[in-house]
């Protein structure tokens, strides 16, 4: 009956205080969490009051003392527009960030796309207390995209962005401590591994997992930035399937363009492929293969001026090419553009420190995450060149958690349980 109580009164209390959607049908507990969050999004990631709310076992049964000690503090924080913070809070606060300038961890994640929140989870659920740093890109690649299709427990499909806020909030439940921050240097030629942070933080730690994702390079047009979602895409393997009976077109010449090519006259009625010059990087099989599908033309010495289409609702109509070499201008009608430039792998804080290949993709020890640094370990697309899916990634930021695991186990490095 007290608890029933204690949730109307603090439901009414925050009601009023804060806007909720009108259709919400959270838990209190949940829409604790969430008003939380909207008030301050900082303060999700910090080991704040709004932690001790959420993690405070609100579904466990409360005596009526314990109730209304919450109740009260409860008030203190959600009775003005900006938070009271009970004193006793603050100063556990004012302890705790000071600590943060110097903090020491079991595992350190860096990153929070789909590889990242997996390793945490994993990590968390061992009892390993992860850090993880979720950069300038929280949620990570997925978080620019609109629809997904292709991962594994949605029936309908989803949007990229909820999808990785749904995983944070899962990360959160089982106990990581995130912190919205950039690593800036990384030593890992000592132990405990030092990593420091843009906002000034050091932290020590005796493993990393390093899931700092790759960017898709783009043409960095603005027609292509606003189509971007809407029918301009960076993943064929992602987004193919939206084109069934439709035309596309594929920018580039490598390897990636031309298997992007291929995959895609699975769905699309017609291929384009433009290339800015008279000839392909890819190796001379794909080329064959490309040349003789009967789905596909090849438009020589073009670069993409601008992509054409419509704003309600947004969708590419075209793209209007320019000749690299007379200039001359020319319009081809499509429905979508996948851009297959290549992908930028985020390692240049760990040049000349962990191995990576000529096109700078972290080298793991095949079937591991493993680095070529005992302890330093590499998930997702930062050491994927081949498959860069979201499923994968998030595979590998699990495997990643797991090799920590046993290394910490295997050099008594884990504390006791
Ligand atoms: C437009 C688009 C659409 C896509 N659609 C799909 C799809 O439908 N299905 C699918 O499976 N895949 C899709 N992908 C691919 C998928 O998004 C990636 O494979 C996946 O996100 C890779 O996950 P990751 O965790 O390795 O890295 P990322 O998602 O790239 O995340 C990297 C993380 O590292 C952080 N970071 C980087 N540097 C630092 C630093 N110095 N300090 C701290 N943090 C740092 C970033 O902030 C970010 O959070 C799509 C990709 C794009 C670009």
């Amino acid at each position: 009956m007290v608890r029933i109580l204690y949730n109307l009164l603090i439901a009414a209390l925050l009601s009023k205080s804060y806007a909720l959607p009108e259709n919400y049908q959270g838990t209190t507990k949940e829409m604790i969490s969430n008003l939380c969050i909207q008030k301050d999004p900082e303060m999700r990631s910090q080991d704040s009051y709004y932690n001790l709310i959420k993690y405070n076992k609100f579904d466990q049964p409360l005596t009526w003392e314990q109730s209304f000690t919450k109740f009260i503090k409860s008030c203190f924080y959600f009775s003005k527009a900006n938070a009271i913070v009970p004193k006793t809070i603050q100063k556990n606060n004012k302890i705790k960030s000071k600590m943060d300038h110097n903090q020491k961890t079991q595992v350190l994640i860096i990153g929070s796309g789909p590889a990242g929140y997996s390793a945490a989870i994993y990590a968390a659920r061992a009892n390993l207390k992860p850090i993880l740093i979720s950069g300038h890109e929280p949620g990570g690649q997925l978080t620019i995209t609109t629809d997904v299709e292709n991962y594994p427990g949605f029936a309908n499909t989803i949007q990229g962005p909820w999808l990785m806020e749904q995983m944070r909030a899962q990360v959160e439940k089982v106990g990581t401590q995130m912190v919205t921050d950039q690593v800036t240097q990384v030593n890992l030629k000592q132990s405990p591994f030092e990593v420091k942070t843009e906002k000034g933080h050091t932290y020590h730690a005796d493993s990393i997992i390093i899931a700092t994702g790759a960017q898709a390079k783009w043409l960095n047009i603005p027609s292509e930035t606003h189509f971007r979602g809407y029918g301009v895409s960076g993943c064929a393997t992602c987004d193919g399937f939206f084109y069934k009976g439709k035309v596309v077109g594929v920018v580039g010449g490598g390897n990636t363009a031309v298997e992007e090519a291929l995959f895609l006259t699975n769905f699309a009625s017609k291929v384009y492929l433009f290339h800015r010059r008279d000839q392909l990087r890819a190796e001379k099989m794909l080329q064959k293969r490309l040349l003789d599908h009967p789905k596909i033309e090849v438009i020589w010495d073009v670069a993409v001026d601008e992509v054409l289409g419509n704003d309600n609702p947004k969708d590419v109509t075209g793209v209007r090419l320019k000749h690299t070499k007379t200039g001359a201008l020319q319009e081809i009608k499509l429905h979508g553009l996948f851009v297959a430039i290549g992908h930028s792998p985020t390692t240049a804080l760990f040049k000349n420190q962990l191995n990576m290949d000529d096109e700078g993709y972290l080298i793991v020890k095949p079937g591991t995450t493993d680095t070529n640094i005992p302890g330093v370990f590499a998930a997702g697309d930062v050491a994927d060149k081949v498959y860069r899916q979201a499923i994968t990634a998030a595979g590998l930021g699990c495997i990643a958690a797991l090799d920590a695991e046993r290394f910490l186990a295997k050099f008594n490095l884990a504390e006791k349980r």
